[in-house]
């Protein structure tokens, strides 16, 4: 039998996935993957409502949003105490702000006289689904209804300007994760292109992360590899994962569950950290 496969991060419509928490667990299952975290952006609410419903096994996790030198980038926690107060507190505040956000990107449909279903919006919000304006693209791409994305994006950017997210600095999120008891990893250094690589490695390791995303779809090999043994060399953990999105049938075959892109990935259980995968609990995820 092939050897099955894990996939530390992934995204659910409880942050911009496309997914449902169900169907990302029951194409996990069909693919061959026998342990996933779910890694939504500043959201642990996907917790509370698989609590009994996952056949595979799960490593809880989140993807934090870190300001960092005029940017965001992101930090993963796994095997966080999702009772954790300050977690709780965290994630409820992003939430209420994305909230804060929708209401005044709906002024602006009203304005353009695009009136969205109340019900659809309402659903989201009850289930603690942001509605980015990404999200209200793609619900108006699917009622077809005709709009200039061009004309809304300008306005919609401004709202996202001016309601700024509650995000932190990385020694306040680095701090937020071990008071929860997990894990922080680096997620895909491959993307911000960093100058010095190693330099900035050394930095994030100084500041105490406890290891980074080796595995990452838009990372190459050769990158990987490096980041593999820079881990080893300096004791860090090794992780990771898809990053997957989308629903993994989709045409441009990026970032596809459990495979990467092009079938870079395909991580199994011995290529990421041991301490990593002992955090995979079953079905019970209070257990
Ligand atoms: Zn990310
Ligand atoms: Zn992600």
């Amino acid at each position: 039998m092939k050897e099955k496969l894990i996939d530390l991060h992934t995204h659910t419509l409880f942050s911009d996935g496309r997914e449902s928490a169900e169907n990302l667990i029951k194409m996990a299952k069909e693919k061959n993957i026998e342990i996933i975290s779910i890694t939504d952006h500043d959201s642990v609410y996907v917790y509370d409502i698989i609590k009994n419903i996952c056949p595979i096994k799960i490593i809880k996790g989140i993807e934090l949003s870190v300001l960092y030198e005029n940017k965001i980038i992101h930090i993963l926690g796994y095997g966080l105490d999702l009772n954790n107060t300050e977690i709780r507190k965290y994630c409820d505040k992003v939430f209420k702000t994305s909230l804060k956000r929708t209401k005044e990107y709906l002024k602006i449909l009203d304005k353009y006289n695009i009136n969205l279903p109340k019900k659809i919006i309402k659903e989201f919000i009850e289930k603690k689904y942001p509605v980015q304006y990404e999200r209200l693209f793609s619900i108006m791409y699917k009622l077809n209804i005709g709009f200039d994305r061009e004309a809304l994006e300008n306005e919609f950017l401004i709202v996202k300007n001016n309601i700024t997210m509650p995000y932190m600095n990385l020694d306040n999120t680095i701090k937020l994760i071990k008071s929860a008891g997990g894990y922080s990893i680096l997620a895909h250094p491959y993307k911000y292109k960093f100058e010095n690589t190693e330099s900035r490695l050394d930095f994030f390791k100084r500041k105490g992360v406890d290891g980074i995303e080796c595995y990452h779809s838009d990372a190459p090999k050769w990158f990987i590899n490096y980041l593999i043994k820079y881990c080893t060399e300096n004791k860090l953990m090794i992780s990771g994962g898809s990053d997957s999105h989308k629903y993994y049938k989709n045409v441009d075959n990026k970032r596809v569950l459990g495979y990467g892109t092009m079938n870079n990935l395909c991580i199994t259980k011995k290529d990421v950290s041991k301490k990593l995968i002992d955090l995979a609990k079953g079905f019970d995820l209070n257990k």
